[in-house]
This record gives structure tokens, C-alpha cells and sequence, in this order.
């Protein structure tokens, strides 16, 4: 008898499993033969806009995704460089195959996890204890489940005409959902996500793509590795365009997209489109990015992201070959589309538990989220929960006001899913607070709270107290007037010196960088303490103002319940999103609360409305 079964070895599943052996339990990982654990069927790509912040919080909560990404990163991006600091992601491209040795080592090397290589194809339950029926028909028993089955149940591929069942190229599907759990009723819905060709580097011609090297400041995401280590050789990634060509090709192919022509029913991600979405929801855009990114070091394959599509094989290959430097480009694999069974989430509560099952918990791309970061985040909370209920503990539940993976959880369960839910920073409301580069702080109060006292515990512990340190320096120390602070003020740049200023006023000027001048001030001072301590104290300093701004416009869309609004006027305005517009024009609110309710309306949105109440 196992403590808790996790069905499936991808992102989700591999974090539940990983954080729930950190509670001593017995736990197995269920995962069909043949795939690799955290294996990357899509982009192998980690990070990205708020992305970036929920590998953090993970690898803060005692996560596996930081470290893993880390350690098989190829090539390192800090996105959003331009905008500043508060709304910098991390983003990194893995070599697909040593992420997924990667988390098999560690899984075998480093816990007692049991990896079972096989189906699950039927789950009940007798007197709160689960019977798994595998395909070998070998039966195991555990006290929790997590199901985490990705994209594989009543999985069915589509590229042009020909339709496969799987959970993805190669690979045969699980049951329908429905099919495995027969005891409730769960009305699955339909959800779609597409994947690109895969192009062979050695046919194309990077001479005319613009290069992006790999950026050495960029930051890793694990906590105890070395914050700029580099664990493998790092490459490039390069940017081409579409152009007239290609999407005429693609125009011109429309009966034959399964997309519009009626044969995928499933609802696809409007953040990830395909080129067929792209090409007809911009009639008058040509150009789109291409980024050439690698799939690894030792493979020839690389990902042409922004090209996602499940046109017939031959039209692929056409239009492929009309992006500069892809005219000779050989495709090793064809896009192609998936539709697979989703859960409803309001049926589950923030533990990602099942309200009408105790002790079923579902997590990842079955919830109807897309992407790899948003499935590690539930496997984790998902893992957590049900460890901690094993070990007679309350629930752990991250605010929305502290987290991205708290905004996730909230939106998942609290809204009825018509579309895969993805991850941006417009969906949080505080993001100017859940930053990368303060996760420690966030997170700490919850990692600590599970009393599991490792060297994380430890490590954060410290960050944390180190951090108090800084902020009351920086608040009580004062530049005297004297002349060796006038002349440190002339040779550093500060520009004019202040009598009395204090190291937090100095630092909020505008023209200097925060961050390196508190380093060098610390310096000064024969002060040391960790460079993530430095950069939070100086950028938490900075933003100050903006993030208690904030704080105000909040409150204010909280105080508007019943106001009046003319949904008409929000339609016309420049500062809301198209997406919102969509929304708002089905829905037609007529009060502010009415407006608040509606999914998928944006806090950013909410805040320009509130701003013109009196
Ligand atoms: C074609 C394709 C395109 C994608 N495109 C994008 C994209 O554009 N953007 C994006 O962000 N994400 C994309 N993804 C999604 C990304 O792959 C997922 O978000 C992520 O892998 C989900 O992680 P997961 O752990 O939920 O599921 P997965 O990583 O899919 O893992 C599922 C696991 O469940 C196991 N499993 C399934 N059924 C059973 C069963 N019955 N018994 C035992 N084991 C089982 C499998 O072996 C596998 O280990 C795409 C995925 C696919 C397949």
C-alpha cells in the first residue's frame, strides 16, 4: 500500500512526487512506458513572464523545477530587461534530454520514490483506500491520488486529415477521464494545444537569422547553485520572419486546417496560437516572429517557436520553406495538434483536491492550464496537500496577494474554464510585489511552516533575516556632511550631494541603478551579505512607492461594488486589452461588481475603470 500514487511522470506530476517524499511518505510515480520523466513534448524551454516567478516560488518551496532547469539550461534570457527591474522574468532554454535524465537521476538517486512504468486504467475506491487497476492488470493500493495525466486522456492527434489517437507524436493515449474515474460524474471538456515541425539544423541557414547569445547576468533559479553557474556549454538562439508568402500558403489552406474546418472541437490556447490562429485573427500581419531555438546540445532537432500548427504535412512543409534562412529546411517532425479530456477545476477545492472525493487530487494540464511551470506549480501544491493531510496537518493554501501560483489556483477553481488557462503577469494583481527576485521573501513564512527543517529552511531563514538588516540600514543610515562623503558622491556619480540623505533616498534616484550602488555602498561599509539579499533590499526600496500605489488602487476596486458603468465606453478605450473587450461585450456588465465577476477581466482593467470613480 502506498501512501500517495501520482499518475504521470511529467512536470506535475514529478514535483508532487518529489515534495511529498520530503514528508517520509511512500509514495510511486505511475508514467506510461516509454516516456522520460519531466519530459518537454513541446518548447524545451523554462521560465519566461510570470513563468520565471513560479519557478522561483517552486524551487523556494522545496521544489524540483529550478534545479533542474538549472541544470540543463543552454541558453539564459532576463526578459523585460528594458522595463526594470520589478517586472524582470528569467527564462532558459534546456537541452530536452538531459532535463529529463536529469529528473530521472535525481528521482532514483536522491528518494525512495517508486517509478512504475505502466497505465493506469481504472481508479475506485473502497472505505477511503484507492484500487489502481494498471494495463498489465496488476492492481495497487494507495491512501492518496494525484492524477497528473498531461495531455494523454482520450488523447487524439491531428495533422491535416489524418487523426491519430495519443497524448502526443509517438506516444498512445491514456483512458478518457471519465473512464478512469466512473464513481463521479465529471463532464470533462475538451482543450487543445499544438506543437510545431521539428527542422534539422544542419538545413538551415543561421546567416540570415538575427542571433541571441545566451546572457551571462542572467540569474539561475535554484537556490543553492552559484546564482550565474553555468552547468553546460551555453548556444544561441536565433530570430527570422514570416512573411507575404508564408501566410498567403497558409490563407489559401484554410478547409484544410483541422482548426477551421471543424474537425478539432477542443478550445485552444489563445496565448500560444497557432500560425493558422495567427494568420487568420491578423489578416493585415504578415510578419510574425520566428525564433530558431536548439533542443539540445547532442541532438540536431531545433524548435521553431511561433510556427505552432496541425496543417496537412505537405502545406507545412511550404510554408516552412518561404521563412528566410528555413528555404532548405528539412522537417524531422511534423506539427500536429492534440485534444485530450480536461477536468472541471470548480470541482476541486485550493488544494486541488476533488470536493466530492477525498483524497483524489488532480494537478497540471488536466486542469486545463498549458505549460510546464504552471503544471510544476499544482504538482507541487497538489503533493503538498496531500501529504499534508497523510501526516494530520491543515492545508496549505499561497495567497493571491503572494504568489503567481496562488493567482493560478484561486483563478483555476474559482472560474469555469472555456479556454487553457495560462500564466502572465496582467493576472495578478500586486505584480509589482510578486517579483522574482523577492520570492525567498514570499515564500519563506509557507516553506518554513511545513516544519521540515532542511538546509532550504535554513538557507531562507537566513536570506530572510539578512534582508531585514539591509532595509532598516538603508532607512536609518545618513551620508553626514563631511568631505570624504561630498567627494565619494562626485567619484561614484551620485550626482549632488544632500546633507543627511539617507542610503534608501540615495538610491531612489532616478538616474542611478539600485542594485549596484547598494552592492558598492555595502562594500563600503565592510558590510557583507548574499547578492540576492542586495538586489531585493535595493529594488523593494525603489519600487516602494509604486508597489503602496498600488496597494491604493486595490482597495479602490474592492470599494465600487455597486457603481454603474457603461460597458460601451470600456469597448472603445485604448487601455483595455482585446481579450477583455471580448469578454466584456458577451457579458455586457452594467455595475463595477458585475465587471469584476466576469473571467478572465484583468486586475489592470479593473484598476483603469476604478481610477475613474469619484
Ligand atoms: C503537442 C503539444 C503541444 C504543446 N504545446 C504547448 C505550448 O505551446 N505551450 C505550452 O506552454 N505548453 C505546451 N504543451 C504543454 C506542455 O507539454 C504541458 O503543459 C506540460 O507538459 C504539462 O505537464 P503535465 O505534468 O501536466 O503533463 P505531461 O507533461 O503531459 O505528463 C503527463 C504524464 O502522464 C503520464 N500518463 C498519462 N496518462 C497516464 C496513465 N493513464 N497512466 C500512467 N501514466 C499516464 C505520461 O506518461 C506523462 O508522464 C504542449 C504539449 C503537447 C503534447
Amino acid at each position: 500500500m502506498f501512501d500517495i500514487v501520482v499518475i504521470g511522470g511529467g512536470h506535475a506530476g514529478v514535483e508532487a512526487a518529489w515534495i511529498s517524499q520530503q514528508f517520509g511518505l511512500k509514495v510511486a510515480i505511475l508514467s506510461l512506458p516509454g516516456i522520460g520523466l519531466a519530459s518537454t513534448p513541446c518548447n524545451p524551454a523554462v521560465g519566461g513572464v510570470g513563468k520565471g516567478q513560479v519557478v522561483r516560488e517552486i524551487d523556494a518551496l522545496g521544489g524540483l523545477m529550478g534545479r533542474l532547469a538549472d541544470l540543463s539550461a543552454i541558453q539564459y534570457r532576463t526578459l523585460n530587461e528594458s522595463k526594470g527591474y520589478a517586472v524582470q522574468s528569467t527564462r532558459v532554454q534546456v537541452d530536452k534530454d538531459a532535463y529529463s535524465r536529469n529528473a530521472e537521476k535525481i528521482i532514483a538517486e536522491e528518494t525512495t520514490i517508486e517509478v512504475l512504468r505502466d497505465k493506469a486504467v481504472e481508479i475506485d475506491r473502497e472505505e477511503g483506500i484507492f484500487n489502481i487497476t494498471l494495463e498489465s492488470s496488476i492492481k495497487i493500493q494507495s491512501r492518496r491520488v494525484i492524477i497528473t495525466a498531461g495531455t494523454f486522456l482520450s488523447g487524439l492527434l491531428h495533422t491535416g486529415e489524418e487523426k491519430t489517437s495519443g497524448g502526443r507524436t509517438g506516444c498512445v493515449p491514456g483512458p478518457g477521464l471519465q473512464a478512469l474515474i466512473k464513481e463521479i460524474k465529471l463532464n470533462p471538456l475538451r482543450f487543445k494545444t499544438g506543437t510545431p515541425a521539428r527542422l534539422n539544423k544542419n538545413s538551415i541557414d543561421f546567416s540570415v537569422m538575427d542571433p541571441q547569445e545566451s546572457d551571462e547576468h542572467s540569474l539561475n533559479f535554484h537556490f543553492a547553485h552559484e546564482p550565474k553557474q553555468r552547468f553546460l556549454e551555453q548556444v544561441s538562439c536565433y530570430l527570422s520572419r514570416t512573411n507575404e508568402d508564408t501566410l498567403g500558403i497558409i490563407r489559401s489552406n484554410k478547409d484544410r486546417s483541422p482548426i477551421f474546418n471543424g474537425q478539432i472541437k477542443g478550445v485552444g490556447p489563445r496565448y500560444c496560437p497557432s500560425i493558422e490562429d495567427k494568420a487568420f485573427r491578423y489578416p493585415d500581419r504578415n510578419s510574425h516572429h520566428v525564433f530558431v531555438e536548439p533542443e539540445g546540445l547532442e541532438t540536431d532537432s531545433v524548435y521553431p517557436n511561433g510556427i505552432s500548427t496541425s496543417l496537412p504535412k505537405e502545406v507545412q512543409e511550404a510554408f516552412i520553406r518561404t521563412i528566410p534562412g528555413l528555404e532548405n529546411a528539412e522537417i524531422l517532425v511534423h506539427g500536429y495538434a492534440v485534444e485530450y479530456d480536461v477536468v472541471d477545476t470548480t470541482q476541486l477545492d485550493r488544494a486541488l483536491e476533488h470536493t466530492e472525493v477525498p483524497g483524489l487530487f488532480f494537478a497540471g494540464q488536466i486542469n486545463g492550464t498549458s505549460g510546464y511551470e504552471e503544471a510544476a506549480g499544482q504538482g507541487l501544491i497538489a503533493g503538498l496537500n496531500a501529504s499534508l493531510g497523510l501526516v494530520g496537518r491543515s492545508k496549505l493554501h499561497l495567497k493571491r496577494e503572494e504568489s503567481y501560483i496562488g493567482v493560478m489556483v484561486e483563478d483555476l477553481v474559482t472560474q469555469k474554464r472555456d479556454e487553457p488557462y495560462r500564466l502572465f503577469t496582467a493576472r495578478n494583481e500586486r505584480r509589482l510585489f510578486v517579483r522574482e527576485d523577492n520570492t525567498f521573501l514570499r515564500m519563506a513564512p509557507y516553506r518554513l511552516s511545513l516544519g521540515l527543517n532542511t538546509n532550504l529552511d535554513q538557507s531562507l531563514s537566513l536570506l530572510v533575516s539578512e534582508y531585514e538588516v539591509v532595509m532598516n540600514l538603508l532607512s536609518s543610515y545618513r551620508y553626514r556632511e563631511n568631505q570624504e562623503n561630498r567627494e565619494h558622491f562626485l567619484t561614484q556619480g551620485y550626482g549632488t550631494f544632500a546633507p543627511n540623505i539617507t542610503l534608501s533616498e540615495l538610491l531612489k534616484r532616478s538616474f542611478l541603478d539600485p542594485v549596484a550602488v547598494l552592492t558598492n555602498e555595502l562594500l563600503r561599509a565592510g558590510i557583507v551579505v548574499d547578492s540576492r539579499v542586495v538586489r531585493t533590499a535595493a529594488i523593494s526600496n525603489k519600487y516602494a512607492g509604486y508597489i503602496d500605489r498600488a496597494k491604493i488602487d486595490l482597495d479602490r476596486v474592492d470599494r465600487f461594488e455597486n457603481k454603474k458603468i457603461d460597458y460601451t465606453d470600456l469597448l472603445k478605450s485604448s487601455n483595455i486589452s482585446t481579450e477583455c473587450k471580448q469578454r466584456i461585450s458577451e457579458v455586457r456588465p452594467e455595475t463595477f461588481g458585475q465587471l469584476k465577476r466576469i473571467q478572465g477581466i484583468r486586475p489592470a482593467t479593473l484598476a483603469t475603470v476604478a481610477g475613474n470613480f469619484n
